[in-house]
């Protein structure tokens, strides 16, 4: 029974941590899927940029080279040629703002948007002293710039000119201006938090959207985060930004042909928003779920609890009532002094034997008992004493009691009756003369006794005729005149229904 509310409490147990530990699985499932979600849009959308972007750079690579063609025929009219070339590539470069020619000293040789500026010299520019000290025909991307006639920022793409014999001849460079790009990036829908990035392989910062000026001097060359995140051609990183300190998701993405890197970063916790308000709802309602049920849960047990008390104290209360049952049968039927079978008992055997008698054709007899002048045993040696005589009798009697069948019983006050089923007047004579033995054997002093000691008389009989009327009616009666006959011849001693033998 209390098994029964130890597996309703395990069960009950078992379903809470099921159903959390399966909801907390499933929403850190999603939780990872929107994450993983986040990282793939952001590096397909860094792969598009670094397209766009190598696009850029690309046909700002055929410009200089088309330039430097152009500058290598020596005439008057190159001018002119390298104008009409830029006009016509400004068409297809919406980012570029202009050409110039430097000379191996850094001063402006040709402009494209017009006279040249007088002593105007970019031999300072860090464009111009790579080119200068590198022999490499790779472009060169400057970090961002301001440009002085127009204030705005831009940057740089240059190429180095040499002359037949290989020497630094100049520079050719073309200017692009952020604002094209920055154009370009914000036509692309980004959660609050998010940024979209062009930087150099080794981290310095050429256009950041959403757009600071302060963003522009940027360089994460030494930056932990960006020499361990973003060290492959592609990848995705999350982590807390060094600029704003807000944690992000990043993808980056370096470009093939040129040194420049694309990165896409989106706030963690705007990405994880709808994941967070979704995960939130379903909490609520497995806790209010889980709620109900331990409730529910709770209450069956302690239903099954309350239940269980009830059937205890029912069995208990039926144990105590057949308990009494038990005792209430042994009073009905055993005699409260001697412990033999009571008068009421007797009666029944007796019925209950002449019955068997008269329906098997078995013998049946009665011996019928009586201590010998108790009175005056009561009155020499007190009530009590007679008590312990008379239970001493009873169970010297029920000791010489044989068979199972066999019934010592108290006929009342100091008489005592045996029934002996199937046993004819000689049997029953025998253990007449067998109990008087027993009880002289007791020796039990009386001194108001003529034998001077307890002794006792017995009228023995056997019914005759079982199927006449009343035959155990007849058979006590005949028992008892026989006890008679046997108080008569001087006690000690027992007579049956013909003869009287002295003990
Ligand atoms: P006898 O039978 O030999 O003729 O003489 P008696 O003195 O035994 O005969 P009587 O029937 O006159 O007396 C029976 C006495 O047995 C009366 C009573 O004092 C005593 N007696 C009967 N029942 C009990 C009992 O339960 N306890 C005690 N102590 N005495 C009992
Ligand atoms: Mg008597
Ligand atoms: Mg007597």
């Amino acid at each position: 029974m209390k098994r029964d509310v130890r597996l309703a409490e395990s069960l009950l147990v078992a379903i809470m941590v099921s159903v959390s530990a399966a909801t907390g699985w499933q929403l850190w499932a999603s939780h990872d899927q929107t994450l993983a979600a986040a990282d793939t849009n952001n590096l397909n959308l860094a792969n598009a940029l670094n397209i766009y972007a190598e696009g850029i750079f690309t046909q700002s690579d055929m410009l200089l080279q088309g330039v430097a063609e152009t500058l290598k025929a020596d005439d008057d009219a190159r001018l002119q040629r390298v104008r009409s070339l830029v006009e016509r590539q400004k068409r297809l470069l919406d980012p570029l703002d202009g050409v110039a020619v430097l000379d191996a000293r850094g001063d402006w040789l040709i402009c494209s948007k017009g006279q040249v500026p007088r002593d105007t010299s970019s031999a300072d520019q860090a464009y111009f002293s790579h080119h200068r000290d590198t022999r490499s025909n790779n472009v060169f991307i400057s970090p961002p710039l301001r440009n002085p006639a127009t204030g705005e920022w831009g940057i740089t793409v240059s190429r180095r000119l040499e002359d037949d014999k290989g020497r630094f001849a100049g520079v050719v460079v073309i200017g692009l201006g952020l604002q094209n790009f920055l154009r370009a990036f914000g036509t692309i829908a980004l959660p609050d938090s998010g940024t979209i990035g062009l930087s150099t392989n080794t981290g310095q910062m050429l256009v950041l959207y959403p757009y600071s000026e302060k963003y522009l001097s940027l360089d994460f060359s030494k930056s932990a985060n960006f020499q361990r995140h973003f060290a492959g051609t592609s990848g995705t990183a999350s982590f807390r930004s060094s600029v704003d300190g807000m944690k992000r998701l990043y993808a980056f993405r370096k470009s093939d042909r040129y040194p420049v890197l694309t990165t896409v970063a989106v706030g963690r916790d705007q990405a994880l928003k709808a994941w967070r308000r979704q995960a939130l709802l379903t909490v609520a309602v497995v806790a209010a779920l889980l709620t109900a049920v331990a409730a529910v849960g709770w209450k069956l047990i302690i239903d099954i609890g309350r239940r269980i008390k009830a059937e205890a104290s029912l069995m208990a209360a039926r144990e105590d009532l057949l308990q009494a049952n038990r005792r209430l049968e042994i009073l009905a039927t055993q005699d409260q002094l001697t412990g033999l079978a009571n008068r009421r008992s007797f009666d029944e055997v007796l019925a209950q034997e002449s019955r068997r008698a008269a329906r098997e054709g078995t013998a049946l007899s009665l011996l019928l008992l009586d201590l010998d002048c108790f009175k005056s045993f009561n009155d020499a040696y007190g009530h009590v004493a007679g008590d312990q005589c008379l239970r001493a009798v009873a169970m010297a009697l029920r000791r010489s009691i044989r068979r199972p069948g066999d019934l010592v019983a108290r006929y009342g006050g100091e008489e005592l009756a045996i029934v002996l089923p199937s046993t004819g007047l000689h049997g029953a004579c025998k253990v007449a003369g067998l109990m008087l033995e027993q009880v002289r054997a007791l020796g039990i002093t009386h001194s108001k006794s003529p034998h001077g000691q307890v002794t006792v008389s017995i009228g023995v009989a056997t019914l005759r005729d079982p199927q006449s009327h009343a035959p155990e009616q007849r058979l006590v009666e005949a028992a008892d005149s026989a006890l008679y006959k046997a108080k008569q011849s001087g006690r000690n001693c027992w007579v049956s229904q013909e003869e009287c033998v002295e003990a």
